[in-house]
């Protein structure tokens, strides 16, 4: 189990059950925890490590054993298979770099079948489409038809009753796991929030109107299916909300998946289309109205407090709100020197204090930001060429901007005092020049 770590709902999981059910052997669960994971750090850690102990228990009352293996998988793997006798490995999917180096590392170093099982969409990603799709509109047709045949009900898991035999797994030290981390946050889908999806969910002054499940999502402790269909469970009441929802939950979602499985070059300049780079680099020397070092950057300095309060949400609250994800990452493009800084520093604060960070709806958004990916042209206009622009004055006139400030220093003195001494190491004052 890597990418969706839960009993529940697992497209993954219900494969190896059934597996093992025909061959009539016992199934057991291994997770490799890997502590240095892609700029991932004690937010993210302890999220997902609370996650495994709920994970942990709900596959006891399974009686599906349990293994929390630590290092590098690419070893670990091959090993417990070799010492259980496994007959059969079967794993989730995850399109991103590190996750195809383990699994092609450990299928190297195996002889037993070895099965992919996309838990993670709702229409597997090979299944979606067999190439990059340039957008959410040449996507949306093939994923929209096939819903009624994927978008159904789980079947259900039952326990396990052919008894575990081989080695017992070992105690995990929680307690000590936990040590190494700190809290992790989030929220769930409720009828009350999901009403307001539609007409609020670009207003980050409103949080509660988006479903606050990205956390749970990357770490695939709740199933987009299972999101989609209690989701679905609404739409008499709320048709437009619920609609709009599951263009985000299933095809931007799912967009982004594709993008990183056929993109060997997701991550840089080489992913994206002509316009994009011609009418980037016709605007490269284009002067800068402002830049900033790394560290003023990372700790919300910039002259534009609408940027500061943004990069303090992330840092304080672990998850900023998508609107301003996007109005974040056009200002790193409108302020850095190149496209490819702004790309990697975007990236790297995102993967560094995103809980749901390291996720292919990450590495889209920063690419759709900075170059335009799954987007078109635009009116050509200074540094950013025919890229989307997107300005202060235009947040000005779509939501409250002092009410989400304010919102961002709530949350920023309640972090403060929950984590008592152990604060973030960045100031918390909010630049108080106009933009
Ligand atoms: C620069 C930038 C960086 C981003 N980084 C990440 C990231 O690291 N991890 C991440 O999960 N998302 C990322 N997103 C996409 C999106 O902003 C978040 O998924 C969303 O804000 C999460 O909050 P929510 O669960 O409350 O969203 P909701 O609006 O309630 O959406 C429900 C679910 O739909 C999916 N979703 C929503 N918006 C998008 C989108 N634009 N693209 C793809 N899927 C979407 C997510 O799984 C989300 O949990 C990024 C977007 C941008 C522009």
């Amino acid at each position: 189990m890597t990418r969706d770590q839960r009993s529940k709902d697992n497209w993954a999981l219900l494969h190896a059950v059934d597996l093992a059910a025909k061959k009539g052997v016992p199934v057991a669960v291994v997770f490799n925890l890997v502590t240095a994971y892609m700029h991932a750090g004690a937010r993210q850690f302890g999220f997902m490590v609370r996650g495994l102990q709920h994970l942990e228990q709900s596959l006891g009352k399974l009686h599906i054993p349990f293994f929390l293996l630590k290092g590098d998988p690419v070893e670990n793997i091959p090993r417990i298979v070799r010492d259980a006798g496994a007959g059969a490995l079967i794993t989730d999917f995850g399109p991103l770099r590190l996750g195809r180096q383990w699994r092609a590392g450990v299928v190297e170093k195996i002889s037993i079948p070895f099965y992919e099982v996309d838990a993670h969409n709702v229409v597997p990603v090979w299944i979606a489409s067999d190439k990059r799709e340039s957008a959410a509109r040449t996507i949306r047709p093939k994923i929209t038809r096939l819903l009624p045949e994927f978008l159904v009900e789980y079947p259900e898991l039952r326990a396990q009753t052919v008894g575990w035999t081989g080695m017992p797994p070992p105690r995990v030290d929680w307690d000590g796991i936990l040590e190494e981390a700190l809290c992790g946050k989030g929220g769930f889908l409720t009828d009350q929030r999901l009403k307001k999806y539609k007409s609020f969910r670009n207003d980050p002054a409103i949080p509660e109107a988006l479903s606050g499940l990205s956390p749970f999502i990357h770490f695939g402790q709740l199933s987009a299916q299972r999101a989609a269909l209690e989701a679905r469970k609404h739409r008499g009441k709320h048709k437009e909300s619920v609609d709009c929802f599951l263009e985000e939950l299933i095809i931007r979602r799912e967009l982004a998946d594709n993008f990183c499985h056929y993109e060997p070059e997701y991550d840089n300049h080489k992913a994206a289309a002509n316009w994009a780079l011609e009418s980037l680099k016709l605007h490269q020397k284009d002067k800068r109205e402002f830049t900033y070092t790394e560290e003023e950057w990372e700790k919300g300095k910039t002259h534009d407090k609408l940027w500061n309060a943004s990069q303090l949400e992330l840092i304080y609250g672990g998850k900023m709100h998508g609107f301003m994800r996007m109005y974040w990452a056009k200002k790193i493009l409108e302020w850095s020197n190149s496209a490819e800084e702004a790309l990697k520093l975007a990236l790297y604060l995102n993967d560094k204090y995103e809980i749901d960070g390291r996720d292919p709806n990450g590495v889209v958004g920063c690419m759709w930001a900075i170059y335009g990916i799954h987007d078109q042209g635009w009116t050509e206009r200074a540094v950013f060429g025919k890229i989307r622009y997107m300005n202060y004055n235009g947040c000005k006139r779509k939501f409250d901007i002092e009410k989400y400030i304010a919102r961002v220093e709530v949350t920023v003195r309640e972090a403060r005092k929950a984590h008592g001494k152990v604060q973030p190491k960045t100031t918390a004052v909010i630049g108080s020049s106009e933009a």
